[in-house]
């Protein structure tokens, strides 16, 4: 059967939400306040709706209980966020995700139920950011406030030298759970597995020890 989904607040962060999914297949009612955004998703998602999710009863007239996983992406509006938010949850929504616009609304979101808290802006701007001061560091993942997954390119340093060689997990604390060779994937890599020149490490660590990784070992 397929999922069904629903995405209210039709802004940058939302409207490409409802895309991907329609593009994963899955089934979408876009929700918004405003008609002009509705329209520009009229031929878009499976359903696109005018509506002020603050209301219950609009809610409930929806039919949004039935759906198992609604987004919440009204950004500027954080009282309108809160809201909609309580009244999906009290309405018994099984799964929110909401869009975060700073650390409070974060904590308001989280103390009222929100199953998962995003900081899109936040998130792509860390993930720049790491990438910008290291150059082997491809990607970065924030798993938690200290833990996180990082992508680093294999340099010379360590090129030709096994895992049990490097040592990676006592020295510097972090674990290789993947290694990315060409279109490969090679999963909890064995100790005795050799790193080849532009193989892509993927770990897990503290944030701490992924840069304390990067630093010594790399350079
Ligand atoms: P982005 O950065 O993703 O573009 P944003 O943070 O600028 O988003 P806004 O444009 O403030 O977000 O809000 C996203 C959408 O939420 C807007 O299209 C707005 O009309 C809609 N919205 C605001 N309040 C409500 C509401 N009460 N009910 C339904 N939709 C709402």
């Amino acid at each position: 059967m397929k999922k069904e989904f629903a995405v209210i607040g039709l802004g940058r962060f939302g409207g490409s939400i409802v895309r991907e999914l329609i593009e994963l297949g899955a089934d979408v009612m876009a929700i918004d306040i405003s008609h002009s955004r509705v329209d520009e998703y009229a031929q878009i998602a499976t359903q696109a709706v005018v509506a002020d999710t603050t209301d219950e009863s609009v809610l409930k007239s929806l039919g949004i209980r039935n759906f198992e996983h609604v987004v919440v992406a009204i950004g500027e509006n954080i009282q309108a966020s809160i809201l909609t938010t309580l009244m999906l949850k009290e309405i018994g929504v099984p799964k929110i995700t909401v869009k975060a616009q700073n650390d409070s609304h974060e904590k308001v979101l989280r103390k009222i139920g929100a199953d998962q808290v995003v900081h899109p802006e936040r998130d792509m701007a860390m993930r720049i950011a790491n990438n910008m001061v290291s150059n082997n560091i491809l990607d970065y993942l924030e798993l938690s406030e200290e833990y996180s997954i990082a992508e680093i390119k294999a340099n010379e340093k360590i090129a030709g030298f096994t895992l049990i060689d490097l040592d990676i997990r006592a020295k510097f604390g972090v674990n290789i759970v993947a290694i990315k060779r060409s279109n490969q994937i090679l999963v909890s890599p064995q100790a005795i597995e050799k790193i080849r020149l532009d193989d892509i490490l993927i770990i897990i660590g503290s944030d701490e020890d992924i840069h304390k990784f990067e630093k010594k070992a790399l350079h």
